[in-house]
């Protein structure tokens, strides 16, 4: 199976996104997270994406597509994939068709004014990426990994200035694929306020139909 997570900063992607490649056996593929791990070790595409994602910003899509036709190649990838983070523009989308069509592309709707308040709750874990938030989902031990003890930190662009050029940004190029997958046929919709173990029972029972 192939899926596509769709949805603004902070509509849970991640979080869902973990749990249901658990049950489903499929690799969990997060651009996000492959920047993040590129700027921590400071690579040289790490160095050329570090400020622009603090920005809040959408890092090029030729670099992007790129990654990801990296990451796809892997033999992992070979038996399904969730892309969580990815396609986040239309350029992104067409590029993604050419390398592999998706299933389905599940839209989890949250509105702007929960978004925020996840976004700025979140706290995530520096060793194993595992994601927290400080009131809905907060560790055994403040700011402790309950995984590995990692340290759990705010990621640069959950501070406020750019949690709204990211929600800008969501708005003007990636919304604009909710259409585009909906043409296509491939939509799926859920809604994606409550806790993670409901929103997951909405896209396990959504996938199945
Ligand atoms: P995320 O963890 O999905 O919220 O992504 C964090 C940041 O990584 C985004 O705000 C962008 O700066 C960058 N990023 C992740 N995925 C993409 C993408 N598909 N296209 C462009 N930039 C991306």
């Amino acid at each position: 199976m192939k899926l596509i997570f769709l949805g603004p900063p902070g509509a849970g992607k991640g979080t869902i996104a973990d749990l249901a490649v658990e049950k489903l056996g499929l690799p969990h593929i997060s651009t996000g997270d492959l920047f993040r791990a590129a700027v921590k070790n400071g690579t040289p595409l790490g160095l050329k994406v570090k400020d622009i994602m603090a920005a809040g910003g959408l890092v090029p899509d030729e670099l992007t597509i790129a990654l990801v036709k990296e990451r796809l190649a892997e033999k992992d990838a070979a038996k399904g994939w969730v892309l969580d983070g990815f396609p986040r523009t239309i350029p992104q989308a067409e590029a993604l068709e050419g390398i592999a069509s998706a299933d389905s592309a599940v839209n989890f709707d949250v509105a702007d004014g929960i978004v925020v308040g996840r976004l700025s709750g979140r706290r995530v874990c520096r060793s194993c990426g595992k994601i927290y938030h400080v009131k809905n989902m907060p560790p055994r031990k403040e700011g402790v990994c309950d995984v590995d003890g990692g340290e759990l930190y705010i990621r640069d662009d959950d501070k406020e200035a750019a949690i709204k050029v990211r929600l800008e940004t969501y708005r003007k190029q990636t919304a604009p694929l909710i259409d585009w997958y909906d043409k296509k046929g491939k939509l799926l919709t859920i809604d994606g306020v409550g806790a993670p173990a409901e929103v997951l029972g909405r896209f396990e029972k959504a996938i199945k139909k």
